[in-house]
């Protein structure tokens, strides 16, 4: 057995935390319940490491959940945010990075001519949801089994995510009435939808259930299902978008939706999220239309100020390195665990990976659920943990590999991962 960390500060502030925080954290997946592990406490974070209150240090493979492509603490970034934060931290009135920002996602992803700002992917779900409702004039909204589109009520029903990683049917707190129209079927099937169906809303690139691409033709099919019901497809990039490619998802596939909703990577790590769509779609929103939507800290300056640097450093070959940084991990993951004899698969699409400890291909919330249930992840996060790895705390999220990520990183991760599968075996 590898020798485990000091924790005693982290132990100490979690004691704290559970008597003040409701399970000692703001966000349930970060309690590391599902692996059975009290959290390390966060003191700093730099590049590929996140460092605790201890002193240990992990190679961090979460990076705020696919917010910092970057790394931590880009000092590029840092410095804009900085800038920035000397001349306030909020108005409630418009600026020019504002502007900036739309111009930039407006020109990077096809399908969308604008964008309203937000806080969060769950405002930045709710409202597209809204839209769609409000320009069909139809109530019924479909989403897969897996996906995670946030915490609001209409789709929570059948999420990913923490959801999923705790085992929750669904959340209590939701009234029947507001899930009485959301229907929920299984991902990479195409759903019969008729004329009562608004939106078909979809992670193009399932991402809260560990990591599930779409079947080849699955986004076409979902496309031309929404196109002869007369309903919107929603492509929920808050995960894909500036993350696979530049364009997303929907450039990746060649697909496009009516209505996007971004997040994560387009804050550079503040908090900001974005809606968008065709001009007629979001002229819909208030002032311009009846559809209301509105947030105090909508296109906050800091996190313009973030999200427009990280988005300058982000060209075609920013991702193509990332990707063929990430094939080297998948490659040297799948060698490393297959050699001590565990079944495993590592699914990844360019940017984007997971780890499932099953012998077939996952192709949905079922087949995910089957693989995170034997708990041998569980046990390969402590090896790795052990290691100073730091995966995601749980069977059904993906892994964030960030430009800071370097080969020697790589290369000690694929040896981690060889001796904490030898270790997993030997203690099933
Ligand atoms: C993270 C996530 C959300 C929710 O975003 P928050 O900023 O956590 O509210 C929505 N959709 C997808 C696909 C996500 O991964």
């Amino acid at each position: 057995m590898h020798p485990q960390h000091d924790m005693s500060k982290s132990e100490e502030l979690f004691a704290r935390a559970e008597l003040v925080i409701p399970g000692g954290v703001n966000s349930p997946v970060r309690a590391f319940r599902s692996v059975g592990l009290t959290p390390f406490f966060v003191e700093s974070a730099r590049g590929s490491r996140i460092n605790d209150v201890d002193g240990n240090s992990y190679l961090d493979y979460v990076q705020s959940w696919g917010a910092s492509i970057l790394g931590h603490a880009d000092p590029r970034v840092i410095a804009a945010i900085s800038e920035a934060a000397e001349r306030g931290t909020t108005y409630g009135a418009p600026t020019e990075h504002e502007v900036e920002l739309a111009e930039v996602i407006a020109s990077s992803v096809r399908g969308v001519a604008m964008v309203r700002l937000v806080s969060s992917g769950t405002e930045a779900v709710m409202t597209a949801i809204r839209i769609a409702r409000g320009a069909t004039g139809r109530d019924r909204v479909v989403k897969f089994a897996g996906c995670y589109h946030g915490h609001s009520d209409a789709v929570l029903a059948g999420g990913g995510s923490g959801v999923a990683t705790l085992g929750l049917p669904d959340s209590l707190g939701v009234t029947k009435n507001a899930v009485a129209d959301t229907l929920v079927v299984d991902y990479n099937t195409i759903p019969d939808i008729n004329s009562d169906v608004a939106c078909v809303i979809v992670e193009p690139v399932a991402a809260n259930m560990g990591l599930v691409p779409p079947d080849p033709g699955y986004l076409e099919g979902l496309r031309s299902a929404c196109d002869q019901a007369g309903a919107l497809l929603i492509f929920d990039e808050v995960i894909s978008g500036f993350r696979i490619s530049r364009g997303g998802a929907s450039e990746h596939f060649g697909v496009d939706a009516d209505l996007y909703t971004f997040g994560k990577v387009i804050g550079g790590g503040l908090p900001l999220a974005a809606v968008g769509g065709s001009q007629d779609l979001m002229r819909e929103l208030a002032p311009t239309g009846p559809i209301y939507q509105a947030g105090t800290l909508s296109g906050n300056p800091l996190a313009t100020a973030a999200g427009l640097k990280v988005l300058s450093l982000l060209d075609p070959r920013a991702f193509d390195e990332l990707s063929a940084r990430v094939e080297r991990l998948v490659g040297g993951l799948v060698e490393a665990i297959s050699a001590s004899g565990l079944e495993v698969q590592v699914p990844r699409l360019r940017t984007l990976f997971s780890i499932f400890f099953t012998d077939a291909p996952v192709r949905n919330f079922a087949d995910a659920k089957r693989a995170a249930d034997s708990g041998v992840y569980a046990r390969f996060f402590r090896s790795m943990l052990a290691r100073n790895i730091s995966l995601a705390p749980s069977a059904y999220e993906v892994g964030f590999v960030s430009l800071a990520h370097t080969d020697e990183d790589i290369e000690a991760t694929i040896e981690a991962a060889g001796e904490s599968a030898i270790e997993v075996l030997e203690s099933l």
